[in-house]
């Protein structure tokens, strides 16, 4: 028997669903954007599955993927999530993701450091999207850049974050995405030993059969997303050509923080 050849399920990462007036990041997908881009994929007959959905499928676990699957992923846990995505997703049937950096969820109480990035969402309205069917997964405690953090620290962020959840959520936590996609083979050692099942980085390429699944790469959706570059990445072509200038960087700068890591250790040692 033939296995079925399949294109490689698109994960994509969006942040705030907002508009300029609302937020100056040029990760911030304006609604009307996100409406346009859930409508398309919507009527090209896309399902959705969770990231956690994904993993466990692509690790050979049970379950089959839909004829055309995407995972819609959203980082940091921005109040607007549950005021323009929830309502959105709905409507579509749709489910997603959401990451939520547990340190900055609104009624945490204040941060030992730093400000919050923007509205963040509430503890109750973090439970209310688990209960419609949102995967809540981890994206740490404060935000950190995790290979540049001792072991002990490191330690905390990811087992922190993950009980916190667990707790307010009354279910498990299957996996994380690592702030700023960054992570090393000794933050994807202690997410595995913290008990996670996977973990998104960033990487803009789509996740390859055999991809390592503590390092499942996302697709980055930005405020200059246009649609057909959103419909192209979606259908798994021009991927590279669309996201030559960022992969480029990605790949550089993985080296430059490597060796600083690296050094880092040498004067630790000292
Ligand atoms: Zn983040």
């Amino acid at each position: 028997m033939t296995a079925i050849r399949r294109p490689p399920v698109p994960i994509l990462m969006y942040h705030e669903i907002a508009g300029p007036a609302d937020s100056t990041s040029h990760l911030a997908v304006p609604p009307s954007s996100f409406a346009r881009q859930l409508g398309y994929l919507h009527d090209a007959g896309f399902q959705t599955v969770t990231a956690a959905t994904l993993a466990e499928i692509m690790n050979g676990g049970a379950g089959r993927l839909p004829e055309r699957a995407v995972v819609l992923t959203f980082d940091d846990g921005f109040a607007d999530f549950y005021r323009q995505a929830l309502p959105l997703l709905d409507r579509y049937g749709f489910t997603a993701t959401l990451y939520v950096t547990t340190g900055w969820v609104q009624d945490a109480g204040p941060l030992p450091a730093g400000q919050r990035p923007g509205r963040m969402l509430c503890w109750s309205q973090v439970a209310e999207a688990a209960g419609a069917g949102i995967e809540i997964g981890a994206h740490s405690r404060l935000h950190p850049q995790l290979d540049q953090l001792p072991r002990r620290r490191l330690r905390d962020e990811l087992r922190g974050s993950k009980a916190q959840l667990e707790d307010r959520l009354g279910r498990p936590v299957a996996g994380l995405a690592y702030p700023f996609g960054y992570s090393s083979a000794a933050v994807r050692a202690e997410a595995r030993a913290a008990g996670h099942g996977y973990a998104c980085a960033v990487g803009n390429a789509l996740p390859r059969p055999g991809a390592d699944p503590l390092a499942l790469p996302r697709l980055t959706v930005r405020r200059s997303t246009s649609m057909p570059a959103f419909r192209q990445f979606t259908q798994s072509r021009n991927i590279p050509v669309i996201f030559g200038k960022d992969r480029a960087l990605t790949k550089g700068y993985a080296m430059v923080r490597r060796t600083r890591a690296a050094l880092g250790q040498v004067r630790r040692g000292d």
